[in-house]
C-alpha cells in the first residue's frame, strides 16, 4: 500500500465524546501501520454550533491518550491550514467552479420563502423534481442567475443531483452500499453568508489533504451518497478516498447510540477529559479525572468495534499498530461496557511500575494537601496496587496511609474487643519499637510466634491490629502494612486504638 493519508475532522462543537477519540484512534493506527499521515482537521465551517474552548479541549484529549497528529492544527504541516474557517476563500472558489461544470447551481429562495414551503407540504425538500418550480438558475437561466449574483442578490449555491440512478460506494467495513440518487436532495454546498457547508468544505479539503483513506462514525454514512457526488462533479473520481465507517457505539445496556446524556444517566464517563459547560447539565467528567490511565482507555476503546481474532485482550498501542486492520473492524454496534473499562484500567494499573504510578499520583496527593516521600508513596503504591480500580483509590481508599484513621469498623471492635488483649497489645508496641528488621515476614513470625507461646488466636487479635492500622477489615496485609507504616507511626496508631476502646 502506498502511504495513506488519513485525517480526524471533529467540528468543535463542545466536548468531544469518547466516540470521537476511537475515530481517531483507528485513523491513527491506520496511519503507524502503513507508515503513512494522521492529520487533524478542525471542521468549523458552522458558526452557529461554535463552541469557545471546544478545539483546545480535542487538542488536549489527543495528546492525553497519545493520539498525536503528524499535520493539523497545533502539531504544523505542509498541506494547512487546516481550520476550515481559515481556508474560507478555497471553498468559494470550488463552488463557482462546481456551477461552471454544470453539476450546482444558484438558488434564490429566501429561508422564508422556503419555510412557507415546508410548511404547506410535508416533507418537502429542494431536489431534482421541487427545484423546477423554484427560484434558481435552473429556472432563471444562468445570464439571469449571473446578474443576480453581481448585483448582490443573496443566493446559496446547491448541488445538482442527477436523478434515476444507483450511486455504490464500497465500504470496506460495509461491502458495497447503493443509493438511489432519485431519493438524495439538492444539498447547500455554499450558504448565503459565502461559508461552505461540511459536505464542500469536507470534499475539498480532502481532496487538497490528498487523503486517501476516510475512517468515520456510521452517520456519516448517508452524506456518503453526496460526497461521491461532488468527487464526480468535480472530476476527481480517480483520487476519491476509500471510505470506512464504524459501528456506532451503543449504551451500556444495550440498545442506542451512546449519547453524552449518558454519562449522567449511568453515572459513568463517556467524555476522555472533564467539560466545564455553562450549567451542571452540561458539564461532564472525563475519564482521565475519573483515574483512568490513557493507555487503559485506548486498549478499551480499540476494542469496542475491532478485534484481530483470538483471545489476546491486553494491547500496548505498539500491539495495536501492528495488529490493526479495517478487515477485522465490525458492522455492528459495540456496547458500552464501563466494568470492561475498569477491568482494563486495573490491568494497566498493576502492570504499571510503582514510580511511574507515583508520577501521576502525585497530583492527587497534592490536592488533598497531602506530602510524602517518594520511597514511602512508591512503597504505599506497591501494597495498593492489587486493590484499585482508578487512580483516586489510592487516595481515597487508602487515605489512611497518608493520615490518621478517620472512621473504624465499630461493628468488629465491638463483636471482637476483649479487655484481657490489651496487654497483647502493648507487647506489640514494644516489640515494634525495637525489634529488627523491620520488615513484613520476620515480624508477623516474630508476632505469630508470641501468639502460641501466651495462647492467643490470630483469629482474635489481628482483625483488631488492622483495625487499629487503618480502621477498616478491607485493605492490604496487616504485616506489609506495619513494614510501610514504620514503628513510630504502628505504634502510635495501635495507641490511640487502645485509647479509643478503654
Ligand atoms: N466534521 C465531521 C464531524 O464532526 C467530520 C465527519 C467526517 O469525518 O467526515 O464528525
Amino acid at each position: 500500500m502506498t502511504k495513506p493519508r488519513v485525517r480526524f475532522a471533529p467540528s468543535p462543537t463542545g466536548a468531544l465524546h469518547i466516540g470521537g477519540i476511537r475515530t481517531a484512534l483507528y485513523n491513527y493506527l491506520f496511519a503507524k501501520k502503513h507508515g503513512g499521515s494522521f492529520l487533524l482537521r478542525i471542521e468549523d465551517t458552522d458558526q452557529g454550533r461554535y463552541v469557545p474552548g471546544a478545539e483546545d479541549y480535542i487538542i488536549e484529549s489527543l495528546k492525553w491518550t497519545g493520539l498525536i497528529p503528524d499535520e493539523g492544527v497545533g502539531f504544523g504541516g505542509n498541506e494547512g491550514p487546516y481550520r476550515q474557517s481559515d481556508r474560507k476563500a478555497i471553498y468559494s472558489k470550488y463552488a463557482h467552479e462546481l456551477v461552471e461544470r454544470g453539476h450546482a447551481y444558484f438558488s434564490f429562495d429566501t429561508p422564508d420563502e422556503l419555510e412557507a414551503r415546508r410548511q404547506q407540504e410535508e416533507n418537502f425538500t429542494y431536489n431534482h423534481h421541487t427545484r423546477q418550480g423554484l427560484n434558481n438558475s435552473l429556472t432563471a437561466g444562468m445570464d439571469e442567475a449571473k446578474f443576480r449574483v453581481d448585483s448582490g442578490v443573496p443566493y446559496v449555491i446547491r448541488l445538482k443531483v442527477e436523478p434515476n440512478r444507483e450511486i455504490h460506494i464500497r465500504d470496506l467495513v460495509r461491502g458495497d452500499v447503493v443509493f438511489q440518487s432519485s431519493e438524495l436532495d439538492d444539498k447547500v454546498l455554499l450558504k448565503a453568508d459565502g461559508m461552505p457547508t461540511y459536505h464542500l468544505a469536507n470534499i475539498i479539503d480532502d481532496h487538497l489533504m490528498h487523503i486517501t483513506h476516510v475512517i468515520r462514525g456510521e452517520e456519516w454514512l448517508p452524506s456518503t451518497a453526496h460526497h461521491v457526488l461532488l468527487y464526480e462533479g468535480f472530476g476527481w473520481k480517480d483520487t476519491m478516498p476509500h471510505f470506512s465507517h464504524l459501528p456506532l457505539i451503543l449504551k451500556p445496556v444495550g440498545n442506542g447510540k451512546l449519547s453524552k446524556r449518558d454519562g449522567a444517566k449511568f453515572g459513568i464517563p463517556v467524555f476522555p477529559l472533564s467539560w466545564d459547560g455553562a450549567t451542571p447539565e452540561e458539564s461532564f467528567e472525563g475519564f482521565r479525572e475519573a483515574g483512568f490511565l490513557p493507555e487503559a482507555l485506548i486498549n478499551f476503546l480499540a476494542l469496542l468495534g475491532w478485534h484481530p481474532g483470538g483471545n489476546q485482550e491486553m494491547f500496548s498501542m505498539t500491539e495495536l499498530i501492528d495488529a490493526f486492520s479495517i478487515e477485522h473492524i465490525s458492522k455492528g454496534g459495540a456496547r458500552f461496557d464501563y466494568d470492561k473499562a475498569k477491568w482494563f484500567n486495573q490491568k494497566y494499573i498493576q502492570a504499571m511500575s510503582n514510580s511511574d504510578l507515583a508520577l501521576r499520583i502525585k497530583p492527587l496527593l497534592n490536592k488533598k494537601g497531602y506530602t510524602v516521600s517518594d520511597d514511602y508513596l512508591e512503597q504505599v503504591i506497591g501494597l495498593m496496587k492489587e486493590r484499585v480500580t482508578v487512580l483516586p483509590d489510592f487516595v481515597d481508599t487508602g487515605y489512611y496511609f497518608f493520615e490518621s484513621v478517620k472512621f473504624y469498623d465499630e461493628e468488629t471492635i465491638q463483636k471482637k474487643w476483649q479487655a484481657d488483649l490489651r496487654s497483647f497489645f502493648t507487647e506489640m508496641t514494644e516489640i515494634f519499637a525495637t525489634f529488627e528488621p523491620f520488615e513484613s515476614a520476620p515480624l508477623e513470625e516474630k508476632i505469630k510466634n508470641r501468639m502460641q507461646e501466651t495462647g492467643i488466636k490470630p483469629g482474635d487479635v489481628l482483625p483488631l491490629l488492622r483495625i487499629a492500622l487503618v480502621g477498616t477489615m478491607k485493605g492490604p496485609a496487616v504485616f506489609d502494612t506495619i513494614s510501610v507504616l514504620g514503628r513510630d507511626e504502628t505504634n502510635r496508631r495501635i495507641h490511640q486504638f487502645l485509647e479509643k476502646v478503654s
